[in-house]
C-alpha cells in the first residue's frame, strides 16, 4: 500500500536560480531518490491554515535564511516560531527540520529547538546522505502512525493472499464478472472491497472474542478515552445500548429511564422484561425537549415513583439500571458528578446515552457533563457506562460505536459476562471497514490532535452563531422585512465570554431556555448543536400574527442542497462535527437570506421549489409565503405548540409490561382499531411521531385523550397538506385510507 505524505520543504529560494536554490532543489531531488514525494513552496503563506497540512505531510524542512537571520533576528525568528507552535498545537510527532547555510543551532531560541529533529548544514554532508536521514525519519513517523486493527487491516488487504473465506465476492472479483457489478467496483474502489473480509482471518483478531489487533485498538481506544474498559460496536449505539441492557438487566427488574430516551432504549425495556419508572424531562413551546429536572434524581423521589407504580412497586431489589440521555437532540448536558452522588450505591449501574457526545472527553469546556473522562472519580459501587455513536461527531462510517466503561471502587466489571451479551447482539459477520473506522477515529482524538479538533468545531459553531446574529442586527434596520432566524442559546452573550462554559450553563427562570426552573449548575447547552428557530412561535407557545413552518424552511433548504439533521415545528437544528468547514455553515447563512428574499417577494413555489412542485403539482401557484402563512394558520388553531408539549408530558398509565404487550403482537392477540376507538385502549406497538422523533407510548400504555386528539390532527393534517406530513410510525394506513392502530385484544 502506497501512502502519499510529500516531505514538504518551505525555502523562498526554492525556485530561484541562485546557489541557495540549486542547494536545496539538489536535497529535494535527493530526497525523491528515496522514495518520498517532496513539495516545494517558498514562503509560509497563512500560517495557520499551511499548518493544517500538517495532516498531509511527513515531514517538513524548514530553510532558515542567514541574511535575514543576521539582518532581523527577531522578526524571522518569531516568523518560525510561530509555524512550529502551530504545527506542534497539533502534531506532537511529526519531524520537523532546519534547514541553513552556515549558521548553527546557538542562534536558535531553546522553545523552538526543542521541537526540532535535526539541523541541517547543507555543505558539511552530502545531500544523499541528509536525504536518507529525513527519509528515515520520515518514514518511522509515517510507520507509528496506524491504530493496531487498521495497520493490520492495510497490511492484509496488501499482501493479496488469495481466500476461500467469505465474503462470496472474494475481495471484489466478483463484481468484475457482470457489467453492473464493475460499475460498483469502479465506485468504492479496490481496497475497500480487498478490506472486506470475514472473521476466519486469523491476523486480524476478532471482534466477537476481543482478541489480537481487535483487542489491540480497543485497548487502545480504552486509553485515549480514559475508561477502563471500551468495546467497538459495529451496529450503531442502538445496539450498544441493547448490549449495556441484556447484560444487567433481566425479566421484572426496574429501571429507570428518561422518558425522551432514544427508541433503541425502548426497544430494551421490551427485550429484557424490565419495568420501566419513567424521569420526566422539561419541554419548552418550541417543542425543545429540556432536561429531567434534578428534582426527579432525588433518591425519595425515585422511590415515591416506584411505590406508586403499579408493577413496580411490587418487584424485589434496587433500580438495575438508570439510563439518560446525554446530550439531548437539542444539546443539553447533565452534570454527571451531581448524579453520581445522588444514586452511587441506589441503582446498581448508570447508563449515560452519550451518542451526540463522543467529543467531550477531549475539551475542559464540557468539565463535568459528561459520562467518563480523565481524572473523573469513580463511584463506590455504581459502574458507569457510556455508549457512544463515533459515526455522529468523529469521523466514524455509519454505525461505528462504542461502549465505555468505568469500574466502581468495588465493583469491576465481568468482562466474560459482559461478553454473553456482547455476543447477543452481534453478527458473526461483522464489517471490518467499521471496525477500522472506530480504531482510526480513536486514534485521530490522541491528544493534542483531539482536543484541538473540538475546539475548532466549538469555534465554528460560535462563528456561526454571531454570524446569525450579525445578520439579524443588519435586517432589524430595515422597517418592513425586520424578521430574521434565531439561534436558540443564552441572550446575552458577549463575545469575550461565549468561549467560557458558564454563559452555556442553564440557569433557573432564564426566559430563553423556556424550561423554568431548573437547580443551578445541574445543565450546559452543547454550542456545537445548533437549533434554528423559525418566526412564528415563541417560547411561551403563543403563535404570531405570521410565522413559517420549520418544515418549508427545510425543504427549501434541502432543494439547495443544505441537508439538515431534524425538523421540528419552528425549529430544526444543525450540528458542527469534527467534519465541520466554514464553507458549509456559510453556505447555509447564505441559503437562509435567499429563503428569506424569496419569502419576503412571496415567490412562487414552481420556482423556488421546483423539485418539491413537481411531486405535489397542487402547490405550483401557490407562493411560498402564503404556503407559510396557509400551513402556520392551521398549526394556529389547532395550537398545535402547546398540544403536542402537552401530550409528551400527559398522565401515560401503564396497564401492562411492555415486554407483555409485545408479546400479545407475536401472537397476534390484537386488534387493529381506527383512530376514534383508541381512547382507553392499549398499544402493542410504539408509537412515535416525527417531529421529534421521540416515542410517545410504549407498548402496554393506554391512549389518552391528548393523545387521540393529536393523531386526529396529524390525520387532518396530512390530507390537507400532502408533502409535509407529520410522520407517526406505529400509525397504520388501511386501504380504505384511514389510520389505525394494534393495540392488545380486549380491554384488560
Ligand atoms: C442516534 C441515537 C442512538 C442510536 O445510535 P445509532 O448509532 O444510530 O444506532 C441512540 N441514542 C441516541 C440518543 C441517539 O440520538
Amino acid at each position: 500500500m502506497r501512502f502519499h505524505f510529500p516531505v514538504i520543504i518551505i525555502d523562498e529560494d526554492f525556485r530561484s536560480e541562485n546557489a541557495s536554490g540549486l542547494g536545496i532543489r539538489v536535497l529535494a531531488g535527493a530526497i525523491e531518490r528515496e522514495g518520498m514525494e517532496v513539495l516545494g513552496v517558498t514562503s509560509y503563506g497563512d500560517m495557520s491554515s499551511f499548518a493544517q497540512q500538517q495532516s498531509r505531510a511527513s515531514a517538513f524542512i524548514l530553510s532558515i535564511d542567514d541574511e535575514e537571520l543576521v539582518q532581523e533576528p527577531e522578526e524571522s525568528i518569531a516568523e518560525l516560531r510561530s509555524f512550529v507552535q502551530e504545527i506542534r498545537l497539533r502534531n506532537a510527532d511529526i519531524p520537523i527540520f532546519l534547514h541553513g547555510e552556515t549558521r548553527t543551532s546557538s542562534h536558535i531560541p531553546h522553545d523552538v529547538l526543542r521541537e526540532l529533529h535535526g539541523f541541517i548544514h547543507m555543505y558539511e554532508d552530502t545531500p544523499e546522505f541528509i536525504a536518507r536521514y529525513v527519509a528515515r525519519e520520515a518514514r518511522a513517523y509515517l510507520d507509528a502512525l496506524p491504530p493496531p486493527f487498521f495497520r493490520a487491516l492495510t497490511h492484509y488487504a496488501a499482501d493479496g493472499s488469495y481466500s476461500w473465506h467469505c465474503p462470496g465476492h472474494s475481495g471484489g472479483v466478483a463484481f468484475l464478472k457482470s457489467p453492473v457489478g464493475q460499475m460498483f467496483h469502479q465506485f468504492f474502489g479496490e481496497n475497500m472491497l480487498r478490506a472486506d473480509v470475514c472473521n476466519a482471518v486469523e491476523e486480524l483478531g476478532q471482534l466477537l472474542d476481543h482478541t489480537g489487533p481487535v483487542a489491540a485498538s480497543e485497548h487502545n481506544a480504552a486509553r485515549i478515552f480514559n475508561c477502563d474498559h471500551l468495546y467497538f460496536v459495529t451496529n450503531g449505539t442502538s445496539t450498544s445500548n441493547k448490549i449495556v441492557w441484556h447484560s444487567v438487566v433481566a425479566p421484572g427488574d426496574i429501571v429507570i429511564v428518561d422518558r425522551n430516551c432514544h427508541k433503541s432504549v425502548l426497544h430494551s425495556i421490551i427485550m429484557t422484561g424490565a419495568i420501566p419508572v419513567f424521569l420526566m424531562p422539561t419541554r419548552n413551546h418550541y417543542g425543545i425537549i429540556g432536561p429531567i429536572p434534578q428534582e426527579e434524581f432525588r433518591w425519595e423521589n425515585i422511590v415515591k415513583k416506584i411505590m406508586a407504580h403499579p408493577f413496580a412497586r411490587e418487584a424485589k431489589g434496587k433500580p438495575r439500571v438508570l439510563t439518560i440521555t446525554q446530550s439531548t437532540y437539542d444539546g443539553i448536558l447533565y452534570n454527571v458528578e451531581a448524579i453520581k452522588a445522588e444514586l452511587d450505591g441506589k441503582v446498581g449501574n448508570l447508563h449515560f446515552d452519550e451518542a451526540w457526545l463522543p467529543h467531550a472527553a477531549f475539551h475542559d469546556f464540557y468539565g463535568d457533563y459528561h459520562a467518563i473522562g480523565a481524572d473523573r472519580p469513580r463511584c463506590k459501587e455504581s459502574m458507569i457506562f457510556a455508549t457512544q455513536s463515533t459515526h455522529k461527531l468523529l469521523a466514524g462510517l455509519s454505525q461505528a460505536s462504542q461502549i465505555l466503561v468505568q469500574d466502581a471502587e468495588r465493583l469491576q466489571l465481568d468482562r466474560n459476562v459482559f461478553n454473553e451479551a456482547y455476543l447477543m447482539h452481534t453478527s458473526t459477520s461483522p464489517q471490518y471497514a467499521i471496525i477500522a473506522s472506530c480504531d482510526v477515529a480513536a486514534a485521530m482524538m490522541e491528544e493534542p490532535g483531539g482536543r484541538v479538533l473540538v475546539e475548532e468545531s466549538i469555534t465554528e459553531a460560535l462563528n456561526f452563531r454571531r454570524a446569525m446574529r450579525k445578520v439579524e442586527q443588519d435586517w432589524a434596520k430595515n422597517q418592513d422585512k425586520q424578521w430574521w432566524f434565531k439561534v436558540w442559546g443564552p441572550d446575552d452573550l458577549s463575545d469575550e465570554d461565549i468561549e467560557e462554559r458558564e454563559a452555556w450553563m442553564l440557569k433557573p427562570g432564564d426566559r430563553w431556555h423556556g424550561f423554568g426552573r431548573l437547580a443551578e449548575g445541574f445543565n450546559m447547552l452543547d454550542p456545537i448543536k445548533a437549533t434554528i428557530i423559525t418566526p412564528g412561535l415563541d417560547v411561551s407557545g403563543e403563535f404570531a400574527e405570521r410565522g413559517i413552518p420549520a418544515a418549508i424552511v427545510t425543504k427549501y433548504l434541502a432543494e439547495h442542497g443544505v441537508i439538515v439533521e431534524k425538523c421540528g415545528l419552528y425549529s430544526f437544528f444543525i450540528m458542527f462535527t469534527i467534519g465541520i468547514t466554514k464553507g458549509r455553515w456559510n453556505t447555509l447563512v447564505t441559503a437562509l437570506q435567499q429563503f428569506k428574499d424569496d419569502y419576503d417577494r412571496n415567490q412562487p413555489l414552481w420556482k423556488v421549489l421546483p423539485e418539491f412542485v413537481a411531486k405535489y403539482p397542487r402547490y405550483e401557484r401557490v407562493g411560498l409565503r402564503d404556503l407559510c402563512e396557509q400551513i402556520h394558520r392551521v398549526y394556529k388553531e389547532n395550537d398545535v405548540a402547546r398540544l403536542t408539549t402537552e401530550m409528551y408530558v400527559s398522565n401515560m398509565e401503564p396497564a401492562m409490561r411492555p415486554a407483555d404487550a409485545f408479546a400479545k403482537m407475536s401472537h397476534r392477540e390484537i386488534e387493529r382499531l381506527p383512530i376514534n376507538d383508541l381512547e382507553g385502549r392499549i398499544t402493542a406497538v410504539l408509537l412515535t411521531p416525527y417531529p421529534p422523533g421521540i416515542p410517545l407510548l410504549i407498548p402496554g400504555e393506554r391512549f389518552n385523550r391528548t393523545i387521540v386528539r393529536y393523531i386526529e390532527f396529524a390525520r387532518d393534517f396530512n390530507r390537507a397538506y400532502p408533502g409535509f406530513e407529520t410522520d407517526v410510525h406505529g400509525l397504520v394506513k388501511g386501504e380504505d385510507g384511514c389510520y389505525y392502530v394494534d393495540c392488545v385484544t380486549g380491554h384488560p
